[in-house]
């Protein structure tokens, strides 16, 4: 017997929740790829998706999920044998440094661990040290979705320019864009990268690569760039199917155009304070469980945590337990742990992760922090009481 049928909630950190309406909009025949209403559609995109990252420079999109945003992030500045300096705070920054290291780039991984931020002084001490200015560009995780970290990317930019040194500061902000604060050109970002499925509430399959001019400089400078990955023709189109180096993404376009609409219209200073009152709730009922049990945040500092996603340590057997109960029987799916590995638990199963990125309101995380406290109760889990009412009064205080 199980209750778990109903609404199924996917409260995993991406693919994000889907509004009903962007899948409404998804659910169309073909377009012509050629003229008419998808090229509008598309040309609408753009400054859309330049309002949300804070930046009146270049996007380019991409048919790919984020490792493509990657790779065509890389592609596009960097030479085989350039060296680059990554701040590597769990999985996502060695996963892009790994993908850097593939195309013949060397790598400079300064590692902060799994549970801290990057700290900018010893940044800024690498790149002194840089004096013939070897590396061409810094490459950071705004939030490493494996950890829960947030970056301070500004404090990032100011080490760079403390240091006077010229490399480009590459983010990454494929968890984060939509749900953390993030100003592109605020915070003298050259190159961002982004992808559809987490804030930006669509199907998983377009990645984004922002581009400063300086970036765009640098591009130029190039020996050559692969033909798929130049971000050029795609910036600065005069078909449509420039924008894709093919065939349009019709259908997540569509979708896309609403999701951004949604966003604009809630504002985005709105949205991020949602993900901000969100998160803190589920902090709160988190702290409560981990009052009287083995429940901990993985990241300790609140103003290190990302609004997106938290990771938290259970331990075994509990990891496994918690998920299995949650998703079998009230139809929620919370996130696998990743790259929380330890010695006595190799695979890392004594981790897992909320997502609240995107679509999310307080019913959704009331009920997602529901079904984890109904689990704690039927698998026998010890826990704090009270997490439920805590969450509550910090929504309630909004
Ligand atoms: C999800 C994610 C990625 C990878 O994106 P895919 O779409 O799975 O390829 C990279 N970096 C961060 C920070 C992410 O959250």
């Amino acid at each position: 017997m199980t209750l778990k049928n109903g609404q199924q909630y996917l409260a995993i950190p991406g693919p994000s929740v889907m509004p009903e309406a962007v899948l409404r909009a998804m659910h169309r025949s073909a377009p012509n790829i050629y003229e008419g209403e998808l090229v509008e559609v598309t040309e609408s995109l753009i400054p859309d998706l330049r309002l949300v990252a804070g930046t009146e420079h270049n996007v380019a999109i991409y048919i790919a999920n984020g490792h493509g945003a990657w790779e065509a992030a890389l592609a596009n500045v960097l030479n085989e044998g350039d060296t680059v300096l990554v701040a590597a705070t769990g999985r996502f920054g060695h996963g892009w440094a790994e993908m850097a290291r593939d195309l013949g780039i060397k790598t400079k991984v300064v590692d902060f661990g799994r549970k801290s931020p990057f700290d900018p002084d010893r940044l800024e001490k690498v790149l002194r040290e840089d004096t013939d200015h070897k590396i061409k560009a810094v490459l950071a995780t705004h939030v490493d979705t494996s950890s829960g970290v947030l970056n301070d990317i500004p404090a990032l930019r100011a080490a760079m320019n403390a240091a006077g040194h010229p490399a480009l500061l590459m983010a990454d902000c494929i968890a984060s864009l939509g749900c953390d604060r993030f100003e592109m050109d605020a915070w003298g970002v050259d190159v961002m990268v982004a992808a559809s499925q987490k804030g930006l509430m669509t199907p998983p399959g377009l990645g984004f690569v922002y581009f400063s001019d300086k970036a765009a400089e640098a591009r130029k400078a190039m020996a050559r760039v692969s033909r798929y990955w130049d971000w050029e023709p795609r910036a600065n189109p005069d078909y449509l199917y420039q924008y894709f180096g093919g065939t349009a993404p019709t259908h997540h376009l569509y979708g896309l155009r609403v999701a951004l609409d949604m966003l604009k219209e809630e504002g985005m200073e709105n949205v991020w304070r949602r993900h901000d009152v969100l998160a803190r709730a589920i902090w709160a009922a988190c702290d409560t469980w981990g009052q009287d049990g083995p429940l901990t945040i993985n990241v300790a500092d609140p103003s290190h945590r990302s609004r997106a996603v938290t990771s938290l340590r259970i331990g075994l057997p509990y990891g496994p337990k918690l998920r299995t109960w949650t998703e079998q029987n009230a139809g929620v799916t919370l996130g696998i742990g990743l790259g929380m590995f330890e010695k006595d638990d190799p695979k890392g199963e004594g981790f897992f992760r909320i997502g609240h990125m995107g679509h999310v309101n307080p019913q959704m995380v009331m009920g997602a922090l529901g079904a984890i406290d109904m689990a704690f109760k039927a698998e026998g889990i010890p826990h704090g009481a009270g997490a439920l009412e805590a969450a509550a009064q910090v929504i309630a205080a909004g």
